[in-house]
């Protein structure tokens, strides 16, 4: 069955490393903006700062969602664990910058392989409390795709928009073996063929509170 998402007012995107929210949900953010035109997104990155990724993450993320607002902190990339106290710090601040709370946090997921794309994933739920915390999944060297327990399914056009956004933004990375549009479709497709649609992004959501009917 299917839950129907509305009301999104305000989502908070959070990543790791300049990419990291593009890859793991860059179709499920151009359907957020599809249905919500006026919906808020603010963006947290917790490395890149001052390297040439960070303008690429800043045009990125505005192409994906024009308006975003995007905050890039400079942690060391991949000895973020070593930095927990800035980390939190850092994320403390992005959580109580916002002008409006988040309905919606999407960020990694706390198996993610990668040691700082799990400290965020373990970092956030410490900062937003209250909201639903969806972890997006990164396909990678690392054999560590998680189950994922809820599906956004996409539109053909956001799944090949999401592929070709990636590939015209971040020329860091197209060197990766990860870094192209079969990888990038295939997973989709995976997720799809998982949720009876074409293309889908897969979530790890650990908690859900779900409330029957209107409430005030
Ligand atoms: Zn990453």
């Amino acid at each position: 069955m299917s839950l129907e998402l509305s009301g999104l007012r305000h989502v908070v995107v959070a990543g790791a490393h300049c990419d990291d929210i593009a890859i793991g949900c860059g179709a499920t953010l151009l359907a957020i903006r599809e249905a919500f035109p006026q919906v808020t997104v603010s963006a947290f990155v917790l490395t890149g700062a001052g390297t040439p990724r960070e303008a690429e993450e800043r045009a990125a993320l505005e192409a994906f969602c024009p308006g975003v607002s995007v905050t890039i902190e400079d942690l060391p990339d991949a000895r973020t664990p070593a930095h927990w106290s800035a980390a939190k710090q850092t994320l403390g601040m992005f959580a109580r910058s916002l002008t409006a709370a988040a309905d919606l946090v999407i960020g990694p997921h706390a198996t993610d392989a990668h040691q700082d794309h799990r400290l965020l994933a373990e970092l956030l739920v410490t900062e937003f409390r209250t909201q639903p915390i969806w972890g997006y999944e990164i396909l990678k060297y690392e054999s560590d795709l998680p189950h994922v327990t809820t599906y956004i399914p996409v539109s053909d056009a956001q799944a090949r928009a999401k592929s070709a956004l990636l590939h015209q933004h971040y020329p860091s990375q197209t060197g990766h073996a990860w870094f192209d549009e079969e990888a990038f479709l295939g997973l989709m497709r995976v997720r799809g063929a998982q949720c009876n649609a074409r293309y889908a992004e897969g979530f790890v959501v650990a908690k859900s509170v779900i409330e029957i009917g209107e409430h005030s």
